[in-house]
């Protein structure tokens, strides 16, 4: 029993084997999060292959039961779906959820990436349960004893923040938004990357006092400006939501491909820096494949 959060995969964009990301990882985008004995998972990004085997040893044969929460369908979020093995055993149901009413988008958009141009299984022939599922008309829902909240966010195609709160704990997985192009005035502060950031108060309010929030993080400051409508934020810019919240720890998350273990490492050294600047208490982690973290009890070092 506990509010846990695991991560999967850490990673951005593509798959990053090698010894260059060995510490932080290099599968796409997938993290367990387990309250009680309800099991939720963000998005199928080739770390769920993974998750998919670990369940499998967890359940000893019983059947398994999880809730899918993607924040949208690029094939970094998705591509571990077909690999994912618990999904053609019969006895095993899952939910893939919609952020509103009859939103069935998701569900439809999974099943077309196993049509038989791209992978041999079809959807249909999945043995195990997949039901379409949605957050209702408010885009919330208590599933087990979790309210769990979506938000819009700023990324190409469109992407959703989902929030999971337990008797007021609370985390956040905010992946693929590029906030850098919500701020009030984005190209002053490219010139000048000390300077705080205004972040859209709606951004701010969905993480308030988040005990974890798991955010995009992608780019350096000195990257961003090439890279300008790609869907990702500076790591920088996520310190300023961070802070604005008042969540206690951030995980920066959605690392580059390019970016080596060094590199995750001198961009958390970064955050952490701005985080003492802005004069804020959250504490900055890089997000690692196999980290779990507890988040009902009282801040745990990760
Ligand atoms: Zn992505
Ligand atoms: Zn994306």
């Amino acid at each position: 029993m506990g509010f846990f959060v695991r991560f999967w995969g850490t990673r951005g964009s593509i798959p990053t084997p090698g010894k260059v990301a060995h510490r932080y990882g290099g599968n796409t985008s997938c993290v367990e999060i387990r309250v009680d004995d309800t099991l939720f998972i963000c998005d199928g990004g080739s770390g769920l292959r993974e998750l998919g085997t670990n369940l499998l040893e967890r359940a000893k044969g019983a059947p398994i039961e999880a809730h899918f929460l993607f924040s949208h369908m690029h094939w970094d979020h998705i591509q571990g779906f077909p690999f994912f093995t618990p999904v053609y055993i019969p006895a095993n149901t899952f939910y893939i959820y919609g952020v509103k009413t009859g939103d069935t988008r998701f569900h439809r958009l999974l099943s077309g990436q196993m049509s038989s141009s791209y992978f041999p299984v079809d959807f249909s022939e999945l043995r195990g349960t997949i039901v379409a599922a949605d957050l209702g008309d408010t885009g919330e829902r208590l599933i087990g004893n979790t309210t769990v909240r979506c938000l819009s966010l700023h990324h190409p195609g469109g992407s959703y923040a989902y929030r999971f709160e337990r008797d007021g704990r609370s985390v956040v997985y905010a992946t693929d938004n590029e906030i850098d192009q919500t701020l009030p005035d984005p190209e002053s502060v490219i010139r000048d990357p000390l300077a705080p950031r205004e972040i859209p108060e709606e951004l701010v309010e969905f993480c308030r006092d988040a005990d974890l929030l798991i955010c995009d993080s992608q780019y350096t400051d000195d990257e961003y400006p090439t890279r300008i409508g790609w869907g990702h934020p500076r790591a920088s810019t996520t310190v300023d939501l961070a802070v604005r919240a008042g969540a206690k720890q951030l995980a920066l998350f959605h690392h580059d491909p390019m970016h080596s273990d060094h590199d995750v490492e001198r961009k958390i050294a970064n955050c952490r820096a701005r985080v003492q600047r802005l004069g804020g208490d959250t504490f900055v982690f890089g997000a690692r494949e196999g980290l779990e973290v507890r988040v009902d009890v009282k801040r745990p070092a990760p």
